[in-house]
């Protein structure tokens, strides 16, 4: 059996972003993937297989709380889910740093501050290459350095949507953006600005996901060795507990152990809070690094929703998801509680509409659907969920996963609907439609979408109280890290990627020095 440094199981936004910074410290270094490589293939971005038959949505069963099986929005290949990801590449604020009030409860501190996080989320944008422009967003937090590209410009109907919120008095920013975009020089970017980008694969890999630009740069390294279609099953310990000794694995159909002195997890949050439950032992009997009863409590994946509004003129965006709007991130309008970030997503196209019940029921017949798409102005609206012990992720007897959650903050969520409804009249669109819809994933059941889940093996100062240190080391195992989205104590209202890859950078840093690595 080979014997690494380091084994990382996963390789989305925590574990690509992880392995590309230990890659250089010429460590022996494996990840462990479940999935394959995403096939690169002209459906890639065809609009019918990605949104109607949910081409690349991998094949898993959980359960909700109530024990019904469902399919659930995971995306297992190298990359993980940034190979479908929106790219939209937010810091979290300041405020999400500390202890917030809700309308619901209770947004918990983390036990780093902001200023811990900053320097490593200047690193990431540079590593995933985000475009944007500093100082017009009122609650972004203070940054050591510029954006390292430009903001992606708006086009007509956008900047036309900007200058009428502006002329509002509100504060519409160039959201930050991870697309490898060149506008000064066309023929040479790698990414052409196309309509199939948020919820798609990138055909020509210029979307700035943790394949392109974790695990790729990572395998330049002659230490580092990707093992693809090995599902982790068990983590091993010696009979104290108080070390992983090996990882079991089903590698396409064989069971097989690997081992190394150091393990990450970065499975994504459910995934990784059911293989330490799954590793349950005698010396951790309710799972592993579970001595507090926390891993797998206050999953989190923000209160979203998927709107569209119908412009008054056509609009013929191709790339919508240039702009972001954070005024009533913290409240405001007579709420004094936060309500989220308002931002664009993928330019709806009439092919993803199939089987949308709101839109073929409240908007027919005065529209048709080809109308509706020609018209649309696609947004996205995020308040925060709040972290509840009873959301959690807990193993059903056939080793399947049980996902029992109900969502946070349904009030602050419906203020920020009704903000932003009160205001179309005054952004040249249609003052009554504002219509829920489906945003990448074609289901009736909400707890599925689990795109941005987060919190189940939060990290802490007290052992009784969260799974991991702040260095993201389980408390009661040495040599056992997790970096993927399950650390975050609370969620904010922006994006997680950025946050996931800043901390795998941060968590790096340390691992470096625990190996004596350069
Ligand atoms: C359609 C879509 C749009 C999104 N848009 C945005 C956006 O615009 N901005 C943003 O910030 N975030 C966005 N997100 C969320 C973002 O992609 C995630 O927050 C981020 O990828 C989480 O990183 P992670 O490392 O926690 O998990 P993932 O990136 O999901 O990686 C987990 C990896 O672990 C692997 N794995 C799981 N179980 C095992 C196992 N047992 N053994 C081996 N490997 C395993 C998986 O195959 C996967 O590769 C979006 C997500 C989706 C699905
Ligand atoms: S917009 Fe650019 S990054 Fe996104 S899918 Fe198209 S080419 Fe790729």
């Amino acid at each position: 059996m080979d014997a690494y440094d380091v084994i990382i199981v996963g390789t989305g936004a925590g574990g690509g972003t992880l392995a590309r910074h230990l890659a250089p410290s010429g460590k022996r270094i494996l990840l462990l993937e479940r999935g394959d490589w995403l096939p690169r293939e002209p459906q890639n971005w065809s609009a019918a297989d990605v949104f109607i038959d949910n081409r690349y949505i991998s094949p898993d069963t959980w359960y909700d709380a109530k024990g019904k099986a469902f399919q659930p929005q995971v995306h297992y290949f190298v990359g993980g889910a940034t190979k479908l990801y929106g790219a939209a590449l937010y810091r979290l604020r300041r405020e999400d740093f500390g202890e917030l009030k809700h309308h619901d409860g209770i947004s918990p501190a983390w036990p780093i501050g902001y200023d811990d996080m900053e320097p490593w989320y200047t690193l990431a944008e540079r590593l995933y290459q985000v475009h944007g422009a500093r100082g017009e967003d009122p609650t972004e937090p203070p940054a050591s350095a510029p954006y390292p590209f430009p903001a992606l410009t708006h086009e007509p109907r956008i900047q036309q949507l900007a200058d009428d919120l502006a002329a509002g008095g509100f504060h519409p920013f160039h959201a930050p953006c991870g697309v490898m975009l060149d506008e000064a020089d066309p023929p040479y970017s790698r990414c052409l600005r196309c309509g199939t980008c948020d919820g798609f694969p990138c055909l020509v890999q210029a979307k700035s996901d943790a394949e392109v630009l974790g695990v790729r740069p990572a395998l330049e390294h002659p230490n580092v060795t990707l093992v693809t279609n090995a599902r982790a099953l068990k983590l091993v310990t010696n009979d104290a507990g108080t070390e992983v000794t090996g990882v079991e694995v089903d590698h396409a159909g064989t069971r097989e152990v690997f081992a190394a002195d150091l393990y990450v997890l970065s499975c994504g949050a459910a995934n990784s809070a059911k293989l330490l439950l799954a590793s349950a032992n005698d010396a951790h009997p309710n799972g592993l690094a579970n001595g507090s009863d926390q891993v797998g409590r206050n999953y989190m994946f923000h209160n979203s929703q998927a709107v569209l509004a119908l412009s008054k003129e056509p609009n013929p965006t191709v790339f919508q998801k240039t702009l972001g709007v954070n005024d009533f991130y913290f409240g405001g309008n007579g709420f004094e509680y936060p309500m989220g970030n308002i931002q664009m997503i993928g330019k709806s196209q009439a092919d993803m509409f199939k089987g949308e019940k709101p839109l073929e029921t409240k908007l027919a017949p005065g529209f048709a659907l080809r109308d509706v798409a020609s018209h649309a102005v696609d947004f996205w609206l995020s308040t925060e969920d709040l972290p509840v012990p009873e959301n959690r992720v807990t193993l059903e007897p056939d080793g399947n996963l049980r996902l029992s959650y109900s969502a946070a903050n349904a009030t602050a969520a419906g203020r920020l609907y009704h903000q932003l409804k009160s205001m179309l009249g005054r952004l040249g669109m249609h003052p009554d439609h504002l219509i829920p819809r489906h945003a990448y994933l074609k289901t009736d059941i909400p707890v599925a979408g689990v795109a941005h889940q987060a919190g189940t093996c939060r990290f802490g100062t007290d052992p009784a109280t969260s799974v991991l240190d702040t260095d993201c080391r389980a408390h009661e195992v040495d040599n056992l890290y997790v970096v993927d989205t399950s650390f975050f104590p609370s969620i904010g209202a922006v994006n997680p990627a950025l946050t996931a890859m800043a901390n795998a950078l941060r968590v790096g840093d340390h691992l470096r020095e625990r190996l004596g690595a350069p």
